[in-house]
């Protein structure tokens, strides 16, 4: 391969080339080609006017004191013998063949000057001859001739002088000329020059750029080559986790195999699968249409029941003897069981009670006299709250079929009717009362209720009646205890409904909202009973719930209210007492209360009787509870009774009165179904 030549040698070599073209028309006498003349002629042929002009000077020193023609015969010789066969090796054709036309020139010259005419007296000059001999003094006509030969020859010198010069003027021209050509090819050798060199220099900064890319180059492919050898690595471990990946890819490919396999036997077990949900579907549709049914039938076997136990149900429930209360006498309170012995729900109660103004006439105490009573249910003093509320769970669950529901608490003031209805003291589970239970209850079963179409609303309101005054118990804000004026008033002309104006009815769904409506009662009560002395066992405390239900579906509605009232205290005053102011305020109290209980106990004989005129309107509180009572409604009456001997005229008070409603049945319970 030919190695690459630099910008710069390319150049040299081209001068090289041209070197032989320069020096050939060269006329100037280059060094080691001068013309081979003597150095007086060389300067001659330069300088030829200042040799003349010196030529000339020295003319009349020659012709005056001796004659110099035979130096000039010599000159021309001489150089025809040194010059003409050195020129052709020295210098070129052009330059050989100026010179040999100028020495031709000159040829002439010295070979005219011997010519002497013949005849001549005179013996002619010898130029580098023998000197004449001198002529003697008288021959002057000789002497004349010799200086007319001298003249002559020296005028043919001149002439032949003259021509030299001007040849050696044209020469000059010439050579000036060339030299013009020549200066002008210098500078074109030296733009030339000058140029090579920028491209030299050009060449030289491109191969210091190129050395520097180079090294850059370098540097790179080194950082390449390490990068290349991270790759390789790199790429082996890619290849390594390739090899697992295909392995892995290989064990999902054989699950998605056996998935689809397994896939298929699905679809194929989602497809019979499908038939069967269908024809589940149609037997859940027919059995919800029997569920409907049934549903319907338990109802009314539910109300059959409700209706055989009695419209009008009376629970006796006798208090425990709380710590600090003295101990009954043996024997004051029993429980006698029923015709099917312990094994009986108790039902009967007998209390006795010793007449000391019934003694005898001997003196002996009379014997107790025993009073027996008989309801539908007694709960002996240690009754939990649980076992209270079994009993009224089925009574409650009528309210959600549409049946009203009311059920009370009746007794003397500490007898149990607010343990009963409300719990006992300090929020603990197990002595939770009726209220709370029963709102619990009623929501799970509207749930489940939920799940067969039906959905239910409820509505709560907690209202006191106090001296026939109506207060409202859920009175927040600024009404908070406070007495405020209450109405009851039916909620629309021509309806059925009754409402407390000024109440608030509380959406409730759930059993913190009922306790939260529970604390705010006591509350309430608390702030009143320090303003009015035990105003609470005085008043009658009614919790109404308003309950609505609905099967869109069948375009079913049904709807009832469910009343729990903690009646007043059923203590009468003794009449036999001294009456203060107190007293007497107390007294008022005392017959509000009793004309209340009493107009309840009518009302009931009335619906009882089947009379045509219920006296509702008699009392503020029959006639708040006028549709929870009647034909369509099932009722409850607590007895609650205390232990304790002292309380016995009371106990029996309210015994003969619970025993009276006991014996009341109202008319077949209807349903308020739309
Ligand atoms: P009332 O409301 O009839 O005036 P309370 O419900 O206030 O009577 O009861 C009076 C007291 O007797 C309260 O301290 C109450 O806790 C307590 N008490 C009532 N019944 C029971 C019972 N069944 N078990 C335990 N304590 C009871
Ligand atoms: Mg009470």
């Amino acid at each position: 391969m030919e190695p690459q030549r630099s910008p710069l040698l390319e150049v040299k070599g081209n001068i090289e080339v041209k070197r032989p073209l320069v020096k050939a028309p060269s006329r100037l006498p280059l060094p080691g080609s001068r013309f081979k003349r003597g150095p007086d002629q060389m300067e001659d042929a330069l300088e030829p006017e200042k040799k003349r002009t010196r030529g000339l000077g020295t003319a009349p020193k020659i012709a005056t004191s001796r004659p110099r023609a035979p130096a000039l015969t010599t000159v021309p010789q001489t150089q025809g013998q040194t010059a003409a066969p050195k020129v052709p090796k020295k210098t070129g054709p052009r330059c050989s063949t100026a010179i040999a036309t100028v020495l031709k020139n000159q040829k002439p010259g010295p070979a005219a000057v011997p010519a002497q005419k013949p005849g001549t007296a005179a013996a002619p000059p010898m130029l580098g001859g023998k000197k004449p001999s001198k002529r003697p003094a008288w021959d002057l006509k000789g002497q004349l001739c010799d200086l007319t030969a001298e003249l002559k020859c020296y005028r043919e010198r001149t002439q032949t002088l003259d021509q030299e010069n001007q040849q050696l003027r044209d020469q000059l021209r010439e050579a000036q000329q060339q030299a013009t050509v020549l200066g002008a090819e210098r500078r074109t050798l030296e733009g030339e020059l000058a140029r090579v060199q920028a491209q030299a220099e050009q060449g030289q900064q491109e191969l210091g750029n190129l050395s520097a890319r180079v090294l850059e180059l370098e540097e790179r492919l080194g950082t390449q080559e390490s990068l290349v050898q991270e790759l390789q690595k790199e790429q082996l471990g890619l290849q390594e986790e390739r090899r697992g990946l295909a392995t892995r890819l290989e064990e999902q490919e054989r699950r998605l195999q056996t998935s689809e396999a397994a896939l298929s036997g699905s679809q194929a077990e989602v497809a019979s699968l499908r038939q069967e949900t269908v024809a589940q579907a149609a037997l859940l549709a027919e059995r919800g249409e029997r569920l409907h049914g049934l549903e319907m039938e338990r109802r009314r076997l539910h109300n059959q029941l409700q209706e055989l136990k009695g419209n009008i149900r009376v629970f006796c429930r006798v208090r425990p003897v709380l710590p600090g209360e003295p101990t009954p006498s043996p024997g004051f309170l029993l429980f006698p069981s029923g015709p099917g012995g312990p094994s009986d729900l108790p039902t009967r109660l007998s209390l006795s009670r010793s007449d000391e103004r019934r003694g005898t006439l001997s003196g002996a105490p009379a014997p107790p006299t025993r009073h027996d009573f008989s309801f539908d249910r007694v709960f002996p003093p240690g009754s939990g709250q649980d076992e209270v509320f079994e009993e009224i769970a089925m009574l409650v669950q009528s309210a959600l079929d549409g049946y009203p529901v009311c059920i009370f608490a009746y007794g003397q003031t500490g007898s149990g009717k607010t343990f009963t209805m409300e719990g006992g003291p300090g929020g603990d589970p197990q002595v939770e009362g009726l209220i709370p239970r029963a709102l619990r209850h009623l929501f799970s079963i509207a749930q489940e209720l939920g799940g067969q179409g039906w959905t239910y609303s409820f509505v709560a309101s907690y209202v006191e009646i106090y001296n026939e005054t109506v207060r409202d118990l859920l009175a927040t804000g600024t009404r908070k205890g406070q007495g405020g004026e209450c109405e009851i008033r039916r909620a629309g002309p021509g309806s059925e409904e009754l409402t407390v104006t000024n109440a608030r009815y509380v959406p409730v769904s759930c059993e913190k909202e009922v306790e939260a409506l529970l604390h705010l009662a006591r509350q309430n009560r608390a702030v009143a009973r320090t303003a009015q002395n035990e105003r609470s066992s005085r008043s009658h405390s009614v919790f109404q719930l308003q309950i609505s239900g609905e099967h869109a579906a069948r375009g079913l509605q049904c709807g009832a209210p469910l009343s729990l009232v903690d009646l007043a205290g059923s203590e009468r005053l003794d009449p036999g007492l001294a009456l203060g102011p107190g007293e007497r305020e107390r007294l008022r109290e005392t017959q509000a209360i009793n004309s209340s209980l009493s107009t309840l106990g009518l009302v009931i004989m009335a619906l009882s009787n089947k009379e045509s005129h219920v006296p509702y309107r008699n009392s503020k509180l029959t006639y708040l509870l006028q549709n929870s009572l009647g034909g369509s409604a099932k009722m409850l009456m607590f007895v609650n009774i205390s232990p304790l001997e002292e309380n016995v005229s009371e106990s029996l008070n309210s015994l003969r009165f619970a025993s009276k409603v006991n014996q009341c049945v109202i008319g077949t319970a209807q349903a308020n179904r739309k």
